[in-house]
Parts: C-alpha cells; structure tokens; sequence
C-alpha cells in the first residue's frame, strides 16, 4: 500500500516523501480514505502507531479543498474554526501541532494552538489573526470560547485524541461543553488506546454511523 493509493494530495504526497515515510502504517491506511470521504471514524490506536497523520492529513486535504461551511444557528462570536482537535495533554498538543505545521507545510491554512499555562495573550493574537486549525486542552479551549476568542459554530471536523486518558483526566464535563457549542452536522474522528465502557459510551454519543478502526 502507497500514500498515493490511499488518495492524498499532491502537495500532501510531497511533504510525506520529503519526511521519509516510505509506506503509511496499519491506522492510515484503515483511517485516511474514511476521514478524506467524510465518515466518522472510531480508531483504536496507541501512540507511536502513527495516529497523528491517520487524522491530520485528511482534515489538511478537506479543508484545501472544500469550501468553508455556512455558520449554523445562532451566530458566536471570535475566531471562526474549520477543524478542532483536542488532546488530554498540554505536550500533546503542542506535538499534535508541530505534527499539522509539518504536514500542512505546503497549504495555506492557519493552525494554531492553546493550552494551559502559557500566555492567553499570545494566544488571543495568534486566533485574532484568523485560524482554520485549532489544537486544545479542554480548559483553555473553553477559556477562549466563553470569552469570545473562539467560535465553534463552523467546525467541519472534530477529533478527539486520546479520549481514554481524557475521561481518566476528568475531561468528562469540559468536553460535553464543547459538543454543545459545535454544529449537530460534521466529522467526528474519535481515537483511543483503550475501549472501556465509558471510552464506548462517550464514542457513541458524540459519533455518527462510525466506521471502526482498529490496529
Ligand atoms: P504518532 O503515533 O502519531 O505519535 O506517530 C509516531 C511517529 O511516527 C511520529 O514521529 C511520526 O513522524 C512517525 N510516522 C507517522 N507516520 C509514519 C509513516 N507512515 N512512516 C514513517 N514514520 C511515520
């Protein structure tokens, strides 16, 4: 199996080249063509596996090619985002982004990054300058969205990374908040190492007709 089979972009398929990937792993190649056509997708896949790219490479070709979607419901206010991700760690944010930076390297998409601890006021510029990627803990995301930094209202696809230490974290509440400020109608990419019964529950309330992934 080739990145090329799997139906990536030109400027994705170089920028994969150009890192040495020479064949994509077990979760991109069950992953990539689901999340590129649209589908949801519940991936159990550990860290290491090559998870990151599983979702960070379709949302990049999604949102290269597909026009923005048209605010839903009542309007909100701040930086309107066309992709969320939001992970249990501040590290793994931070490696989350430095992964879309790398991958996006030849689109011009604007990916940023909030998370705990750090200034809100960096943050704020970097939102106020316009992004289509956001990478998020929980708790700064909702800072920035009940301030009006960031709008969710137009986010085209949500992941959840990591989602078994997120609900061991205590995560539970900050991301029932988070659904309720994005549209009913997007992609839902849901990765975990582990499916406890909470993990699953927590997968099939915020899932649309997933389609499963596992390596
Ligand atoms: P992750 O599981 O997303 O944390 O990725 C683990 C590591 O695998 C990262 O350092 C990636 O750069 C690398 N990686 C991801 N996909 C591939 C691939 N298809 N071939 C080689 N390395 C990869």
């Amino acid at each position: 199996m080739s990145f090329e089979t799997l139906g990536l972009h030109p400027k994705l398929l170089q920028v994969v080249t150009e890192l040495g990937y020479e064949q994509p792993t077990d979760v991109q190649v069950q992953a990539i063509p689901l999340a590129l056509v649209g589908d949801d997708v519940m991936a159990g896949a550990q860290t290491g596996t090559g998870k990151t790219a599983a979702f960070a490479l379709p949302i990049l070709q999604r949102l290269m090619t597909l026009p923005p979607l048209v605010e839903q419901g009542a309007p909100q206010q701040g930086a309107k985002i066309r992709a969320l991700v939001i992970t249990p760690t501040r590290e793994l944010a931070q490696q989350v982004f430095d992964s879309f930076i790398a991958y996006g390297k030849y689109s011009d998409l604007k990916v940023a990054v909030a998370y705990g601890g750090t200034s809100m006021n960096v943050q704020i510029k970097a939102l106020r300058a316009g992004v289509d990627i956001l990478i998020a803990t929980p708790g700064r995301l909702l800072d920035h969205v009940f301030v009006g930094n960031v709008s969710l209202a137009n986010v085209e696809t949500f992941v959840l990374d990591e989602a078994d230490r997120m609900l061991d974290m205590g995560f539970i509440i900050d991301i029932n908040r988070i659904m309720k400020r994005m549209p009913a109608k997007r992609q839902t990419l849901f990765f975990s190492a582990t499916f406890s019964k909470q993990v699953k529950k927590l997968a099939f309330s915020i899932l649309t007709d997933p389609k499963m992934v596992e390596v």
